[in-house]
């Protein structure tokens, strides 16, 4: 008799490896300088075992938008944001617990189209989530060497956008890793825009500003030709607002303006030009 075989889960980072008799020797996303192994120690779970004690919570963000995020936290403790168009919904970003009534809800919803990530540290449980809802993944070529778990529902998209869904388009950035990658929504935020930015740009603490980092964990800056590059980009969307990675870490409105100031806020003091003076 073989023994059981078991897809596990990384307790810090989230991320589900394919089925294997023992754990994985080590989880190399939490391994990576970008992210880190809590106490030294690597530690496990299932997906059998993550519901048994943790249920997902949902919150309406606006018309057309949910935000779903497992409590209590588990891993980095992010939210997967549900976007919902005429053409069918979008899943951006994912978590790691999928639980019957995720999918009873998601379903009710009309489903998934596609689910689209930002960088590798919300993978989580991708393929579960696709299996689930028969949605391919959305990976950037870029972060190609990250996907743990291969299968033929992650589909690898390169260049510098991918249309998802008619007013849902995928961006390439860089940055935080070489795929990281934002969503802009067009008909979001009442039809002046919003942009998903998991932690490609970072929404920070006090809400109106953003932040751009190799490594955020182990305080990493980016180089100013990077976060130059990545306001470039953000200032040739048109948008109003920012969802980020966390529950309360939205840019409500005049985002655009704010990443522009955030960024030559940031370059400033990369060049020992920075002043006590607010983003306001
Ligand atoms: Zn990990
Ligand atoms: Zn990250």
């Amino acid at each position: 008799m073989g023994a059981v075989r078991a897809a596990y889960i990384c307790t810090a980072c989230g991320i589900q490896f394919p089925p294997s008799e023992d754990p994985p020797a080590g989880c190399p996303i939490c391994a990576d300088y970008r992210q880190f192994v809590p106490g030294g120690r690597q530690r496990w779970t299932t997906l059998e075992e993550l519901c048994r004690d943790h249920r997902n919570a949902f919150q309406q963000l606006e018309p057309g938008l949910l935000g779903i995020a497992t409590t209590p936290e588990f891993a980095i403790g992010q939210r997967a944001l549900l976007v919902r168009t005429p053409a069918g919904n979008v899943l951006w970003d994912c978590i790691s617990l999928i639980d019957e009534a995720t999918v009873e809800i998601v379903r009710a919803l009309g489903g998934l189209v596609a689910i689209a990530i930002s960088h590798p540290h919300y993978y989580t449980t991708i393929i579960e989530w696709s299996r689930a809802f028969g949605a391919p993944v959305l990976v950037h070529e870029g972060d190609r060497e990250w996907v743990v778990r291969e299968d033929g529902a992650v589909t690898f998209w390169n260049g510098d956008a991918h249309d998802v869904l008619p007013g849902v388009r995928l961006v390439h950035c860089g940055g935080h890793f070489s795929g990281s990658a934002i969503l802009h929504w067009e008909q979001g935020a009442g039809g002046r825009g919003v942009l998903l930015t998991g932690d490609t740009i970072q929404v920070v603490a006090d809400s109106h500003t953003v932040s751009f980092m190799r490594s955020y964990p182990n305080m990493i800056p980016l180089p100013e030709a990077e976060v130059t590059r990545m306001a470039r980009i953000a200032s040739g969307l048109k948008f109003d607002r920012i969802y980020g990675a966390f529950w309360d870490r939205d840019v409500t409105s005049d985002a655009r303006r704010r990443v522009q100031e955030s960024a030559d806020r940031y370059v400033a003091w990369l060049n020992g030009r920075g002043t006590d003076a607010p983003v306001s």
